[in-house]
C-alpha cells in the first residue's frame, strides 16, 4: 500500500540520481522556474513533482521553498548519495536521516556552535511516518531488488555485499568531505554522526519552517577520506540511480 502523500516533492541533486524516475511519470509536465526544471506527474500512482537542486545547502533550499509555495507539495523526499563518517556504515549502504545537522553553521560565540541562529536548535528531525516508509521501501529494496537492478560487475568493483539500511543523524555543509582529518574533526563534533552530504540539512530547515514533512535518504557513495572522488561518477551512474529508482517505485507501494 502506498502512503497516503497528496502530494509529493522530489529532490534529487545529481542529474543521474533523477534519471529513471522522470521517464516512469505518467504525463510528466515541466515548469522551469529560477533556473530549475519542476517536472510534475503520477509516479507510480502518486502525485509528484520531481527536480534537481543542484549541489549544496543555497540550492537545496530555494528548491524547497519553491516546491511548497509555488507547486504546493505535501511532502518532500530527498534522494542521493553521501559520504560515510561511521566504519560500521559502508559504500552502497543506505542512511535514513532521523535527524539533520548544518555541520559548518556556526555563528559562535553570539550563538551556540552548529546552532541556527534565532531558531535556537542545532538538529532538524524529519518526519518519523515518511521516513519509517522509506527505511521499510529500502529494506525491501536491498533484499529483493538490488541484485536484479545494479550489474554484477558493478557489485563487485564496488564491493556490495548484503548493503545494509541505517537511520541515525546526518551532516550537510557546502564542502566535499574528502580527507582523514576534516572526517575526525566531524566525528568529534558529532559522535553519532553517519555520513555527510551536501543538502540536506538545509531542505530540512525550510520543511521545518513552513511544517511541511520531509525524508532523507542517501545511498553511501564513498567513505569522505582521501579515496571520495575516485569512482564517484561511476558510483551514481551505475549504483545510487538505481538505489534512487528502486527505493521511490517501492515506496510508491510497487512490489
Ligand atoms: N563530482 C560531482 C560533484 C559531486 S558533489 C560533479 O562534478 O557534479 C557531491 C554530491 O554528493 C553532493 O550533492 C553531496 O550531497 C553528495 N556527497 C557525496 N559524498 C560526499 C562527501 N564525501 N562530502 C560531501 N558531500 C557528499
Amino acid at each position: 500500500m502506498a502512503p497516503p502523500i497528496p502530494r509529493l516533492g522530489l529532490i534529487s541533486a545529481l542529474h543521474q540520481e533523477q534519471a529513471g524516475l522522470i521517464d516512469s511519470m505518467a504525463q510528466p509536465q515541466t515548469v522551469n522556474r529560477a533556473m530549475r526544471d519542476y517536472v510534475s506527474g503520477h509516479l507510480w500512482g502518486i502525485d509528484t513533482v520531481c527536480v534537481l537542486s543542484r549541489i549544496g545547502k543555497t540550492a537545496a533550499a530555494a528548491t524547497a521553498a519553491t516546491l511548497i509555495e509555488r507547486f504546493g507539495v505535501t511532502h518532500i523526499v530527498f534522494t542521493g548519495v553521501a559520504g560515510s563518517v561511521d566504519p560500521g556504515v559502508g559504500v552502497g549502504d543506505i542512511v535514513i536521516a532521523d535527524a539533520l545537522v548544518q555541520h559548518d553553521m556556526n555563528a559562535s560565540p553570539l550563538f551556540p556552535r552548529f546552532e541556527v541562529p534565532l531558531l535556537g536548535q542545532a538538529l532538524f528531525s524529519s518526519d518519523r511516518h515518511l521516513s519509517d516508509w522509506l527505511f521499510e521501501a529500502a529494506g525491501r529494496f536491498v533484499a529483493e531488488d538490488v541484485d536484479k537492478m545494479v550489474a554484477e560487475a558493478d557489485r563487485e568493483l564496488f564491493r556490495l555485499n548484503r548493503p545494509q539500511v541505517h537511520r541515525g543523524l546526518i551532516g550537510s555543509g557546502d564542502e566535499f568531505v574528502h580527507g582523514p582529518q576534516r572526517r575526525g574533526e566531524l566525528r568529534q563534533a558529532f559522535p553519532q554522526l553517519l555520513a555527510v552530504e551536501m543538502e540536506g540539512a538545509a531542505v530540512a530547515q525550510v520543511c521545518f519552517e513552513f511544517g511541511v514533512p520531509f525524508a532523507v535518504i542517501r545511498t553511501i557513495s564513498d567513505g569522505a577520506d582521501e579515496s571520495a572522488p575516485g569512482d564517484f561518477m561511476r558510483f551514481i551512474e551505475r549504483v545510487a540511480s538505481r538505489y534512487s529508482f528502486g527505493v521511490v517505485r517501492r515506496l510508491c507501494g510497487l512490489g
